[in-house]
């Protein structure tokens, strides 16, 4: 019998900034609907996560204060993270959670909140911020819809998650969103991201097994009802 597949959701009481944590639920669901066992270690502030054991993480969106103090967090870590990430496991940071994958995140007055240095990535604050429905094309998963609130602008040195069709994106600036490093997505996409994503959700669930060591695919599931929220989404909310 395979060992229940392992989520975890680093500092929900910090980084869960527009139901972030919907993504973790949604993940859950996806495998239940397919008789995964599963199992969502929700690690608390201060608290260390423990990388061995999982086989997916999440990092949440958050404000500049909280995202501070999770990096501060994370940094005594960032070795593990490091290792986890370079042995291939998945990890899904949203907005806030992607900005500390990098070197800094330079705040409005011109602090740098060090980051993790994962990625070749830095982040500065601009003005106003970026905010509205955000459509990614990625070759990931075809199209990514949500929505976006973030006043830093993000530039990097890897492969984006995809290309803005509506939307700001990373900068607002070079028509890209996200990053991708090995089994890493970064993004800035609330929403949450997942629930309007299933091929995405689907995509982390199916690293996430492989790097738990199971090899077989998923199940397909009916995605009717998610479907249709993305075409109302995508004809309502961003007029494609
Ligand atoms: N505090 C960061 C910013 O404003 C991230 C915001 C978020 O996580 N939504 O850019």
């Amino acid at each position: 019998m395979a060992q229940p597949l392992h989520i975890a959701h680093l500092y929900p009481d910090l980084l869960n900034l527009y139901a972030d944590r919907g993504n973790i639920r949604t993940l859950r669901m996806r495998c239940l609907w397919r008789g995964i066992e599963v199992t969502v270690s929700e690690v608390p502030a201060g608290s260390r996560p423990d990388f061995a054991r999982y086989h997916l993480v999440l990092l949440g969106g958050g404000s500049d204060r909280e995202q501070a103090i999770v990096g501060e967090t994370l940094a005594k870590w960032k070795g593990e993270l490091r290792a986890a990430i370079e042995a291939g496991m998945p990890l899904l940071a949203i907005c806030g959670g992607y900005q500390l994958l990098g070197s800094y995140y330079q705040l409005p007055d011109g602090t740098k909140v060090p980051g993790l240095d994962l990625l070749d990535l830095v982040t500065v604050a601009g003005s106003p911020r970026l905010i509205g429905n955000v459509a990614v094309e990625s070759d990931l998963c075809g199209t990514i819809v949500g929505f976006e609130n973030h006043g830093g602008r993000t530039t990097h040195n890897h492969e984006p998650l995809g290309k803005v069709v509506r939307g700001c994106g990373n900068n607002g600036k070079d028509g890209y969103e996200g990053v991708q490093y090995k089994h890493v997505i970064g993004t800035y996409i609330h929403g949450p991201l997942l629930p309007k994503n299933p091929r995405l959700a689907d995509l982390v669930l199916a690293r996430a097994r492989a790097y738990q060591g199971v090899d077989h695919p998923l199940e397909p599931l009916d995605d009717t009802l998610e479907d249709a929220a993305r075409k109302a989404f995508l004809t309502r909310r961003v007029q494609l």
